[in-house]
C-alpha cells in the first residue's frame, strides 16, 4: 500500500511538478525538496493511520512460498514441491479452522498488511546436505514464544525427527511477512525437511492430519475447546 502511494505520488510529482511548485511558492516554502518531504512524511502518516484502522481477523494462515515464481520460491525435489504441500496443509488448517468458527483468512506468499490474534505460516524446509534438517520454529518477539512451546511439545511428541533451536536462522528470526501482518501471536512453522527421504515417506501419509494439529493448536490458543486429533 505505501508503495503503491509512494508511486502515484511521485508519478503525479513528476508529471506535474511545475503545478505543484506553482502551487507551493504561495506558501512561501523555500525548499522545494523539503516541500517534497513533508508531503511524503503525511503520507507516511497516513499510512500508519490506515494500518491502524485494519480490523483485526482472529487468524491468518499463510502458504509459504504460494504463487512465486521468482525469489524464494521454496524447497523443491525431483518428487515433491514445498510449495504444494505448504498449499494443502495450509488450506486443511484454514478450512477446520472455519468449521469451528473461527474467522479465518488465507494467504499466499505475497500478504496484505493485516492485523491478526494469530498468524501462522507453513513450511517445509530443503537441506544442501539431505536430512540435515528436521522441523523447528520462527518468530518475531517474546510474545509468540509460550505459543512456540506448545506447538513443540504438540508436534514433538509425533515428529520423529531431529528439531531446530528456535529462530535458527535470520529467515525465521526476520521473516518478510512479521511486517506486514500484526498479528499478537506469529508462529512460522517448518513442518520437517523435504530434502530427507525418511522424513517425506513419514510427512507425505500425514498432512492433513499435522494440518489438523495445527489447527487445534490455533483454535486451543484462542481459548476454544475443540477435538484434539488422533495421531
Ligand atoms: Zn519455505
Amino acid at each position: 500500500m505505501f508503495y503503491v502511494l509512494c508511486q502515484s505520488f511521485l508519478r503525479v510529482a513528476t508529471q506535474h511538478s511545475t503545478l505543484i511548485f506553482a502551487i507551493i511558492p504561495p506558501m512561501k516554502i523555500v525548499n522545494k525538496p523539503a516541500a517534497f518531504f513533508a508531503i511524503g512524511l503525511l503520507l507516511l502518516i497516513g499510512y500508519i493511520l490506515y494500518r491502524s484502522i485494519i480490523t483485526p481477523v482472529d487468524v491468518i494462515i499463510q502458504a509459504g512460498h504460494e504463487g512465486r515464481s521468482s525469489g524464494n520460491t521454496g524447497a523443491q525435489t525431483a518428487r515433491y514441491s514445498e510449495e504444494a504441500w505448504n498449499i494443502l496443509v495450509a488450506d486443511e488448517t484454514a478450512r477446520l479452522l472455519s468449521a469451528w468458527g473461527i474467522d479465518v483468512v488465507r494467504m499466499p506468499a505475497r500478504v496484505k498488511f493485516a492485523r491478526a490474534k494469530i498468524a501462522v505460516s507453513i513450511h517445509f524446509d530443503g537441506a544442501d546436505k539431505p536430512c540435515a534438517s528436521g522441523a523447528s520454529i520462527g518468530y518475531p518477539s517474546k510474545d509468540s514464544a509460550l505459543f512456540a512451546q506448545r506447538w513443540r511439545s504438540l508436534y514433538g511428541d509425533y515428529f520423529p525427527f531431529k528439531w531446530h533451536e528456535d529462530n535458527f536462522t535470520q529467515n525465521l528470526r526476520d521473516y518478510y511477512a512479521y511486517h506486514w501482518i500484526r498479528a499478537e501471536k506469529f508462529l512460522l512453522l517448518e513442518l520437517g525437511e523435504l530434502t530427507c527421504e525418511q522424513q517425506t515417506t513419514w510427512l507425505k501419509p500425514r498432512l492433513k492430519q499435522i494440518a489438523h494439529l495445527i489447527a487445534y493448536a490455533i483454535a486451543t490458543e484462542l481459548g476454544r475447546e475443540v477435538p484434539k486429533p488422533k495421531l
